[in-house]
């Protein structure tokens, strides 16, 4: 009934067009966090193929009766590979099908979506876009880091620490500048190279640094550090991904701003 007349009021409607693949971003893993678009698409293809950072809970709202694919990655032990997963998409769409690809928080942020489509376009299949909450809009809403603070920090940054060659070879003085909050995905691996490079480029070891894992959902961890300290916290611990990497003094609001943990 509520899905009904969400519907009526979006003038959405309740069966997708077949031959089309829609690129939806799934959010950082809370299923709440999905946009009410997402939720719609992900309850009416009749395809899905999602990977290994979409939700729990997520894809319960898919059709009894849909096709699902799940196309997996996890940080160097892909699942399928990318060029399999852009062919498995022209495949089904050329069935006829209507085809929901879902990736974890935004497609077009370090989700390889823009490949896919590039192969999609080439081969004439329809496509469009939902864009999703990213990993660092959440992991900072839900670990009490505002990204941006008029006192702290006037720019953010999302950068990968994972490049393909495996080098963390980034623009570090475009990185380690003061009132500034860099958000490190996929970095890890890579946290004491991260560390010791933003120090180097002139930010004081005793910058505050976090890393968040498992961000929005149940187990989340919030770790906390200074650039100094990081990559020693981030070994004794143990943490694993998928986390970020936040530099910056904002990460000094935590204990202040913190909700989720505590509740
Ligand atoms: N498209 C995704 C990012 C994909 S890259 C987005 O917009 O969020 C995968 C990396 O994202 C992970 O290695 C990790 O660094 C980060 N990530 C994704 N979900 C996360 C979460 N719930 N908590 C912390 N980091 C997350």
């Amino acid at each position: 009934m509520a899905a009904q007349r969400q519907r009526e009021t979006m003038n959405t409607p309740s069966k997708l067009q077949g031959g089309k693949v829609w690129l939806v971003g799934a959010g950082p893993g809370d299923p709440e966090l999905l946009t009410l678009k997402a939720a719609r698409l992900i309850s009416q293809a009749d395809a899905i193929v999602y990977d290994h950072l979409v939700g729990n809970g997520i894809m319960d709202l898919a059709r009894g009766d849909a096709r699902i694919v799940y196309a997996g990655k996890e940080s160097s032990k892909h699942t399928m590979p990318q060029e399999d997963i852009n062919q498995l998409l022209v495949e089904l769409a050329r069935e006829g099908l209507s085809v929901v690809r879902l990736k974890g928080g935004d497609p077009f942020i370090f989700g390889r979506g823009g490949e896919e489509l590039e192969t999609l376009a080439a081969s004439g299949i329809p496509f469009e876009v939902v864009p999703g909450v990213t990993a660092a809009a959440g992991c900072g809403a839900y670990s009490g880091f505002p990204l941006t603070h008029r006192e702290h920090a006037q720019a953010v940054t999302f950068v990968t620490g994972h490049l393909k060659d495996d080098t963390v070879n980034l623009d570090w003085p475009a990185l380690a500048r003061p009132c500034h909050t860099v958000v490190f995905y996929m970095g890890i691996g890579a946290a004491r190279e991260i560390c010791r490079q933003m120090i180097d480029h002139g930010l004081p070891s005793t910058t505050p640094a976090a890393v968040v894992r498992n961000g929005t959902q149940a187990d989340q961890r919030t770790l906390l550090a200074t650039l100094g300290t990081l990559p020693q916290r981030i070994e004794e611990s143990g943490i694993k991904p998928p986390a970020l990497i936040i530099v910056g003094s904002v990460v000094s609001l935590h204990e202040k701003l913190s909700w989720f943990e505590k509740q």
